[in-house]
């Protein structure tokens, strides 16, 4: 009876492990996308991807397909294209006390398990992820699980030891293949609702890191931060680490591309704890977008608004290349650099039609990053703010749930995928045009190549929407283009542009008495004479020229500006002031001609915020020197006479 039993067991095993080896076949090539070799990739070099929200996207009906067109499990796509390891958050109890469940996948260890098996089934390790909270954690929070509220720290400590050694039994029950387990996620200065170091490190962590090794001992043990533009906060981290001697193997960073800094930081700080600690280290989380544009109707963090700097496009090769570099930086630059991990590759909409049809899925499976039930929780974000996925543009599955040529990247960078380099992504094309001057399109623009250099490729406009542009009259237009087989466009706008410059005072710092590009020719002595910086008292920006005398002062000055350079042709000249409590004004805009003045108009000052401006239009030969300017010469009556001068504009007008 017993020998046929472990008769049974031992044919199930090696279905099993057959079933694996069967189904798995590697991407080897790809058509479209240009993937450099990465050196040294040892073959254990962790290839993550975090999929915790995937079986809340399958339960809202979620399906995925292969590169054939087929409809597949996630688990083996991922496999097939050289992901080695699935990370999975767990929350120890995402759900109210109704039973439903917060979102974000509703990732308890029930959750997880079901995971881990799919991941296991294809050949791929996991990576547990206990945030020791019941619902996110990172660095803007890190509260402590419901059942653990009110425990004294010791309490706590031993109700997390007990916590994480029954999951990973289970686990381990399960002959889950587990390669590394985290401790928290993103505790920058905090975990499950404690906030100094000794509490922490000293308490919770290493009761953590005690039930790991009693269960998995030949599991990696890891710590998870974020923000490592943040250098002394991570060597701060790393050293309390040590000056509390937690038991730890791998130092894990979070590296977002558009927030976290450069890749030289990221390898230089992770380095320098790698070599002080003799610690392994890695990405735990990267992720970057394949496109701008949303699709499940809740708002994603990276967008065409988003103010980030991008190195690389928004595009299925600009994630490839955003990748490769981070995978590049942790094999090659770093010390003992071990992996990399992207977050949440596979979180894509529930449905495409409507926001209340994804709604009520989000609500219902979990799917979306946080459903309105967290508000018992998490009421000030997750209760006010819950939705849909904010990273369906950084997956590597449409909306649709087809897979993302740029999945590839991780098992074609271990041998390369060399295509010829051509354009990815073109730059738009600015362009500011003064009225009467002729159209000069570029013959070539920026491009990011496939390759993620930066070239300059031939462009060709089309000539039917050159012929629209009309460059004596002020206007926009959009000129569409060719370049290198991508389109490309050039936003022209026909400006009336301003000679003058420093035209409102807007470059002068407050008080200064000369503006930049101005004289000043005082013949007065106004108590006060200076660029004011006061919002209400512009006509223009934030800044003016101010003046003001008591009855015992006089104001008597010249502001003006030398223009050099212009053509010839009719030009108008136009300045604003107001002011009040003057007598005997005698305030006049002027246009001298090689220093003798050819026209002027009389201005007035009456009250404030009221301002007068002249209009004075003019001919102009290139040869003659051409100045503009403002003569102000009044008395104060009663607190005495002040004025504010602004909006200085001087326009061609044609020949
Ligand atoms: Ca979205």
């Amino acid at each position: 009876m017993k020998l046929r039993r472990l008769f049974v067991i031992i044919i199930v095993l090696f279905l099993a492990s057959s079933c694996q080896k069967a189904h798995i076949v590697l991407t080897d090539s790809s058509d479209t996308l240009f993937v450099r070799k990465i050196d040294h990739l040892p073959d254990d070099f962790i290839m993550g991807m975090d999929a915790s929200s995937v079986i809340s996207l399958e339960d809202s009906g979620v399906t995925f397909y292969d590169f054939d067109g087929n409809e597949t499990d996630l688990f083996k796509i991922l496999a097939e294209n050289g992901i080695n390891n699935i990370r999975i958050r767990i929350w120890n109890d995402p759900y109210d006390s109704e039973g439903n469940g917060y979102g974000g996948g509703n990732c308890d260890v029930d959750k997880a398990l079901i995971i881990a098996k799919r991941a296991n089934l294809y050949g791929m390790k996991v990576i547990l992820d206990f945030h020791y909270s019941d619902f996110w954690a990172d660095p803007s929070k890190q509260m402590a699980p419901k059942a653990w509220k009110g425990l004294s720290i010791e309490e706590k400590a031993e109700a997390l030891y007990q916590y994480t050694l029954d999951s990973l039994k289970r686990f381990k029950q399960e002959r889950i293949a587990v390669s590394m387990v985290q401790i928290g996620n993103e505790t920058n200065g905090a975990l499950a609702g404690e906030n100094i170091w000794m509490n922490i490190i000293y308490h919770l962590m290493a009761n953590a890191s005690k039930a790991i090794r009693e269960v998995y001992p030949k599991a990696l043990i890891a710590v998870h931060f974020a923000n490592p533009e943040n250098k002394d906060a991570y060597l701060d981290y790393a050293s309390k680490l040590a000056y509390y001697d937690l038991d730890y193997d791998v130092f894990a960073s979070s590296y977002y591309p558009y927030w976290h800094g450069s890749l030289e930081n990221l390898s230089d700080v992770l380095s320098q704890i790698a070599d002080t600690y003799d610690k392994k280290v890695m990405v735990m989380e990267t992720s970057y977008a394949y496109r701008p544009e949303d699709s499940d109707f809740h708002g994603n963090t990276i967008s065409d608004e988003s103010l980030v700097t991008k190195n690389y496009p928004y595009t299925i090769q600009g994630q490839c290349n955003a990748v490769l570099d981070v995978i590049d930086t942790i094999a090659n630059k770093t010390s003992n650099g071990i992996g990399v991990c992207y977050w949440e590759g596979a979180w894509i909409a529930v449905g495409t039609d409507s926001y209340e049809e994804n709604s009520l899925l989000w609500e219902e499976h979990g799917s979306g990053w946080a459903s309105s039930y967290a508000k018992e929780y998490d009421p000030k974000d997750a209760g006010r703010y819950y939705g849909g996925s904010a990273v369906d543009n950084q997956a590597f599955f449409d909306e649709h749930g087809h897979v993302l040529e740029s999945l590839k990247l991780f098992a074609l960078c271990r041998n390369g995928n060399i295509l010829p380099v051509r354009a990815d992504a073109i730059e738009d094309v600015y362009l500011s045009v003064n009225l009467g001057d002729e159209l000069v399109l570029p013959e070539q623009i920026n491009a990011i190549m496939n390759d993620n250099s930066h070239q300059l490729v031939d462009a060709e406009w089309d000539a039917n929407d050159v012929s629209q542009v009309v460059t004596d009259q002020t206007g926009e237009y959009l000129i569409k283009g060719n370049c290198d087989g991508m389109d490309a466009f050039c936003h022209v706008s026909i400006i009336n542009f301003n000679y003058l410059q420093n035209p409102s005072f807007e470059e002068d710092e407050h008080g200064s008495r000369s503006p930049k590009g101005w004289i000043i020719n005082d013949s007065g002595n106004a108590n006060e004479l200076y660029v004011e910086d006061k919002v209400t008292d512009s006509l223009d920006g934030s800044k003016h020229y101010h003046f003001w005398a008591d009855s015992s002062h006089t104001i008597c000055f010249d502001l003006e500006q030398k223009v050099d350079g212009l053509r010839s042709g009719n030009y108008l000249y136009q300045i604003s002031i107001m002011g009040g409590d003057a007598s005997d004004g005698n305030i006049y805009a002027y246009v001298k001609s090689n220093d003798e003045i050819i026209a002027k108009e009389e201005l007035q000052i009456t009250s404030y915020n009221v301002w007068d401006s002249s209009a004075i239009a003019f001919d102009h030969t290139e040869t003659d020197a051409l100045t503009v300017g403002i003569h102000v010469e009044c008395n104060g009556v009663n607190n005495g006479a002040w004025g504010k001068i602004d909006q200085a504009i001087l326009n061609y007008m044609g020949e």
